[in-house]
């Protein structure tokens, strides 16, 4: 601690060198007594602090303080005299006197408080000064742009990384405008709360893009908008590679999954072909060998009854009737194989009219049911006797499936559904249980033996054929003892 004395009085020297003796421990005080001595101190070492009087033999004490300013502007300096004049105490004050004490016993001691707070000051000040320093030299190494910008958008403060990222030399820089043209209004923040936005701007001709985070804050009462601001170009590059890169990828697969797709798809349906072609060519040729079979069986039965007894009567009967049975199997999976290869034309088609026709053609069978039709019935697209074999396929069975002695009821309606009408046969028959209600649509299935309902199991397979061929679908809703709604769907005309 090294201070500074400038008093013409030696006993006043001493008093004032004693009273700062008990405050800073380790004082080192230099008097000053004329000129010469003053010259020595400015051109030595640092001054701590400085004690004038003011009226001196050889000069006044705010000349001494306008010297000693200009040399070391931070050194705390007080003036301890009897001249009470306030224009001096102002004057002083102005030119960077920390106090101003009138000289007077008690004083002593205000005096040793006035030097401990200067000095204090002093230091704390410079700690600031520091620190400041330092953090301006951290802003400028950030490779982040940092500013201060008001409410109205001006830009005051920018640190180098700032600058840099606008390719400006200087705030004034017309450049400036394409930040500070995107700054937010005060009342899209929150103070504290960042918010945070890309920005695309152009830097001689090139694309740059940043982001930019604007925080609210309030300095001295007054609102500013501090911002950061962070060149992302490269990042954005980047993700754009990266996207390409995925899309590409995603496009490769899709590509391959297709081709996946469409290899098997052709797969199956040459299997399916070939499955067909075979099907048919068996169905076709078994019919040959079980004419002779059937005609055989004709033969002993008209010819050689009198050689056969009742029991061989019989059996030859049993042989005729399961040919019959055959040959009504390979038909129906003749019929069933011909709908897979043929074309089908599609046509409008008038249900109310497609319903009455089959009506007509099963008029023997039906003369003892009872059939009711909800007109209308709607117009579908399909291939007219193709619909014509699906109804008639389903009302067959919804007479032939009832319980002995009950009348076979039949209602028959249709409802539209979006592009859809579909068309429901709802019988009082003996019903199907959950269990079977999809395997009754496939090949051969039947739920009964031939004794209790005579059939082949083909019928549905053909329904459900038939329908998928023209875009359609089919199904049912029954319980066990209380009839069945079989449905089927095809398209309709659009609106
Ligand atoms: P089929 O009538 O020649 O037996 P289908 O393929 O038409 O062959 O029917 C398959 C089976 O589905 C039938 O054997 C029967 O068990 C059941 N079924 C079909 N329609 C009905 C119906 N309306 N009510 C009850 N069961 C039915």
């Amino acid at each position: 601690m090294y201070i500074l004395v400038a008093d013409d009085d030696p006993n006043q020297r001493l008093f004032i060198i004693r009273e700062l003796e008990k405050e800073f421990s380790g004082l080192q005080a230099q008097e000053i007594v004329d000129e010469n001595s003053f010259e020595q101190v400015l051109g030595g070492d640092r001054i701590d602090l400085a004690i004038l009087d003011y009226q001196l033999r050889w000069t006044t004490g705010l000349d001494l303080l306008h010297r000693l300013k200009r040399h070391s502007p931070n050194c705390p300096v007080i003036m301890f005299t009897d001249t009470a004049n306030q224009e001096i105490a102002v004057e002083a004050m102005k030119s960077g006197l920390d106090d101003y004490i009138l000289k007077s016993p008690k004083n002593y001691i205000r005096l040793r408080a006035s030097a401990r707070a200067a000095v204090e000051r002093t230091q704390s000040k410079q700690r600031a000064a520091l620190l400041e320093v330092r953090f301006q030299s951290l802003l400028e190494q950030l490779s982040i742009g940092v500013f201060r910008a008001t409410p109205d958008h001006q830009v005051i403060e920018a640190n180098q990384a700032f600058l840099q990222l606008l390719r400006i030399s200087s705030l004034a820089d017309e450049q400036i405008d394409q930040i500070t043209s995107q700054l937010s209004q005060l009342t899209e923040l929150a103070p504290g709360q960042k918010r945070e936005r890309e920005l695309q701007l152009t830097n001689e001709g090139n694309v740059v893009w940043i982001r930019l985070a604007e925080t609210l804050n309030s300095v001295s009462g007054e609102a500013v908008i501090d911002g950061l601001v962070e060149d992302i170009t490269e990042l954005k590059h980047y993700a754009a590679r990266l996207q390409t890169i995925q899309e590409e990828e995603r496009q490769r697969y899709t590509e391959q999954l297709e081709q996946e797709i469409s290899r098997r798809t052709q797969e199956l349906e040459e299997a399916n072909k070939d499955l067909e072609a075979f099907t048919y060519s068996v169905s076709h040729d078994l019919r040959e060998p079980l004419r002779s079979i059937r005609g055989y069986a004709q033969i002993l039965l008209e010819d050689f009854a009198d050689q056969l007894d009742s029991t061989g009567q019989a059996y030859a009967d049993r042989i005729r009737e399961n040919g019959d049975r055959m040959d009504q199997m390979l038909q129906g999976l003749l019929s069933y194989n011909r709908l897979s290869r043929m074309t089908l034309a599609l046509q409008a088609i008038d249900l109310d009219i497609a319903v009455r026709d089959v009506l007509t053609q099963l008029e023997l069978q039906l003369q003892h049911a009872q059939i009711i039709v909800e007109a209308p019935l709607f117009t579908v697209i399909g291939h007219y006797l193709t619909v014509e074999q699906v109804i008639t396929n389903l009302i067959t069975n919804a007479i032939k499936f009832v319980t002995p002695g009950v009348q076979p009821r039949i209602r028959i309606w249709s409802e539209p559904r979006s592009e859809f009408i579909r068309l429901w046969i709802e019988d009082n028959g003996i019903g199907i249980a959950p269990q079977h209600r999809d395997r009754i649509f496939r090949i051969f299935e039947r739920l009964h033996g031939v004794e209790s309902y005579p059939g082949t199991g083909i019928g549905l397979a053909i329904v459900q054929r038939s329908i998928e061929r023209m875009g359609g679908r089919s199904g049912v809703e029954s319980q066990v003892g209380q009839g069945s709604r079989f449905w089927i769907e095809l398209p309709t005309f659009g609106e």
